[in-house]
């Protein structure tokens, strides 16, 4: 049930067709990182009520990361992002549980990490951690909603095999680099908006327009385009063998 203030607060997105926000507020979302993608993410989850979110980050805020990561500010520098994210977003909505973990995703702390979660939604900003987090949603069957930006484009995804295909059906996964990605703000605005999108309309509906399908939006040319794709029968994440094992 809503309480009154809830009801007063989600009063615009109530009357939106086929809103359940009673779902909303049953749900537990991994936000995977809290900068650039993540944090567009998790302050339209948390404005619009989903009852638990889970930040992960174990990053601090540098100089750097403000030209785009719009949750933080330059008093920030050098407090760690989760904990800050945790603090900003519980300001903007205490309807909502919001859980801070302060650490790196790895093999180890994965199961404990997303346990419980009705979604993984990725907020990081390299490959090696967004082939982890694909190979944790596939094991643990949860649905994974993927982001990327590199300089004047980004890209969105949703992953949940067996049914869809996954990031390595999509992708060969490169060694990681130390490559310095070229971002502006505008565009993991824009990509993390739509993550945030997704999870809400699948977490309302258990629908997703983009299972197979890799969205581009390139901002030099204003455009958006959307490519399908095959799930790989031999793939080493989603294959059948690696299923079975
Ligand atoms: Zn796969």
């Amino acid at each position: 049930m809503l309480s009154e203030s809830e009801r007063f607060r989600y009063q615009r997105q109530l009357i939106v067709t086929d809103w359940d926000q009673e779902k909303l507020k049953c749900s537990t979302v991994l936000v995977a990182g809290t900068g650039g993608l993540g944090g567009v993410i998790a302050q339209y989850l948390a404005a619009a009520g989903v009852g638990t979110l889970r930040l992960l980050d174990d990053d601090s805020v540098d100089l750097s990361n403000l030209n785009r990561q719009i949750l933080f500010r330059t008093d920030d520098i050098g407090k760690p992002k989760s904990i800050l994210a945790c603090e900003r977003l519980a300001a903007l909505n205490p309807e909502i549980k919001i859980e801070a973990l302060v650490e790196r995703l790895t093999e180890g702390s994965a199961s404990r990490i997303a346990a419980g979660c009705d979604v993984i939604v990725d907020g990081f900003d390299n490959q090696p951690g967004r082939f982890l987090l694909n190979s944790i949603a596939s094991r643990m069957h949860i649905p994974y909603i993927y982001g990327a930006v590199d300089e004047w484009h980004g890209q969105a995804s949703f992953f949940y095999p067996p049914a869809t295909p996954c990031l390595a059906c999509l992708v060969r996964e490169t060694t990681p680099t130390t490559r310095k990605i070229p971002v502006f703000g505008a565009v993991p605005g824009v990509i993390g908006s739509l993550e945030a999108a997704m999870t809400i309309r699948y977490l309302m509906t258990g629908e997703t327009p983009l299972a197979g399908q890799l969205l581009i939006f390139q901002s030099d040319t204003m455009s958006f385009d959307v490519l399908c794709f095959e799930k790989n029968p031999t793939c080493q994440v989603c294959g059948a063998k690696a299923r079975a094992k």
